[in-house]
């Protein structure tokens, strides 16, 4: 039987959550402007979640660009306090992004640092990193297709 796991997201006044009833699928270290904007940090980590198992509660303020890949990249924050949440991907079917430093009781393990050619130049990634200069590699990429367009 596979174990379901829960966790959720919360912005720092606690007006916006997010509960995911499902197992990460990708996690990674994103480098690129568009997240270093959003966060606010010189780079974000990331966890992707399938957009069915997630369930969202509260007001959030969205605001919708064109991501790297031409499609539409929506982010969240909070109506509130403005903390941003997660980021939803068009590209990738909806796929559900989330600020991993706002996810409770949860353990990040990047696989893979991506967008590195945009990496703030104050940020050192480790040595051991498997890193991509834009999307993820192709492998990864392909599974992330193919998890999200199943
Ligand atoms: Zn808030
Ligand atoms: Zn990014």
């Amino acid at each position: 039987m596979t174990e379901i796991k829960n966790t959720s997201a919360r912005c720092e006044c606690g007006a916006l959550e997010l509960n995911i009833q499902g197992p990460p699928v990708v996690q990674l270290v994103c480098h690129c402007s568009d997240c270093q904007a959003f966060t606010a940090m010189p780079f974000s980590d990331i966890v992707f979640f399938k957009p069915d198992q997630c369930h969202v509660h509260g007001q959030s303020d969205t605001m919708t660009i064109k991501g790297n890949s031409g499609f539409d990249k929506t982010h969240y924050s909070c109506a509130s306090c403005q903390t941003p949440i997660y980021v939803t991907l068009a590209v990738l079917n909806g796929a559900v992004a989330v600020i991993a430093s706002q996810l409770s009781g949860f353990t990040f393990e990047p696989e893979v640092h991506i967008w590195t050619s945009e990496k703030a130049n104050n940020v050192t990634i480790p040595v051991e990193a498997i890193q991509s200069s834009g999307l993820p590699p192709k492998a990864l990429s392909d599974a992330m297709v193919a998890t999200f367009w199943h």
